[in-house]
């Protein structure tokens, strides 16, 4: 009877232990769904992942929450956006964590920009004085596929570090994710290319790296400057601006008041169109995949609906 105890105790051992290797090694915490979205393609089943800032949330400004330090606690690694996106929310999370591996400069923090292709590096003197959060070049990198690409590749090699033992594993799944993304980019390529040059406005500076590869020009913003709310002035200059250029689509990210927008359009018979900027902003761009099919289908269809060329 003891025998048949003991076997049984061992076999839940066993059990136990044959369940463990299956389960996630690592846990990565991401400050963006998008960033979240590009660990889970390289890291599959051995890395569980989360994401802090939810695609509909404006990701400059996340109010700090007591779970996100809980997370961060327990985090091998942390995967951040950087160029200063996360400045007022996410370093005062990332000390109070007391977690020595996700510390700045520690081995599990990634900053994804580092690998990046940023655009509007400026020169000169930087300051805030102005009220712009955008000091050390646009900290929306990742809505150019060939980004989410040089980020996927970073990913893989930081969980291979972490992870030597998987390293095989997630060389696979970026060698698969960057297949799919290559047959992808040229199906939305191709959906573009008539359009090459539309001209069009943005509530916020998050696109230049979308417009850059899918040959779009933004000519004007509803904010006067980047994270500043929009001023009678600068609103009636944009409207002079968009009659003159014939502009009929304004973008506008998810988290901001449509009032002005709205009126913009009324004023210049331009469409204003919700368009998400992360994974998840909407339920359909639920992966990084379905965040450009999702935009490129919508601005697709408003192009068509306007006339606009
Ligand atoms: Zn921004």
């Amino acid at each position: 009877m003891k025998r048949l105890t003991l076997s049984v105790a061992l076999l839940a051992l066993w059990a136990t232990g044959a369940t463990r290797t299956a389960e996630a090694s690592l846990n990565v915490v991401a400050s963006t769904q998008d960033l979240a979205a590009l660990t889970r393609e390289v890291g599959g089943d051995k890395v569980k992942v989360e994401g802090i800032c939810r695609g509909y949330q404006d990701p400059h400004f996340v109010e700090a929450k007591p779970s996100f330090i809980l997370k961060l606690h327990k985090a091998d690694l942390l995967v951040l956006v950087g160029r200063e996106l996360e400045i007022g929310w996410l370093p005062p999370l990332i000390q109070q964590s007391r977690n020595a591996k996700v510390q700045v400069g520690a081995k599990g923090y990634l900053d994804a920009s580092l690998t990046a292709r940023i655009l509007e590096i400026p020169t000169g003197q930087i300051t805030r004085a102005m009220g712009d959060v955008h000091p050390q070049g646009n900290p929306h990198y990742w809505l150019d596929p060939e980004n989410g690409r040089r980020v996927a590749l970073a990913i893989q090699k930081k969980l291979a570090q972490l992870d030597p033992g998987d390293a095989a594993y997630f060389a696979a799944r970026y060698a698969d994710f960057d297949k799919r993304l290559a047959e992808a980019e040229k199906r939305w390529e191709a959906l573009m290319a008539p359009y090459k040059g539309l001209k069009i406005v943005t509530y916020h500076n998050s696109w230049p790296n979308f417009a850059e590869r899918f040959g779009l020009k933004v000519v004007g913003y509803v904010e006067p400057r980047p994270g500043i709310p929009p001023t009678p002035g600068h609103t009636f200059e944009l409207i002079q601006q968009m009659k003159r250029d014939g502009v009929k689509i304004i973008l506008v990210e998810p988290y901001f008041d449509l009032k002005t927008p709205n009126s913009v359009g009324r004023q210049t018979g331009a469409k204003v169109l919700v368009m998400s900027p992360s994974v998840g902003g909407v339920k359909e761009a639920s992966d990084y995949f379905r965040l450009f099919d999702y935009d490129l289908n919508l601005l697709l269809a408003a192009i068509k609906e306007t006339g606009a060329r």
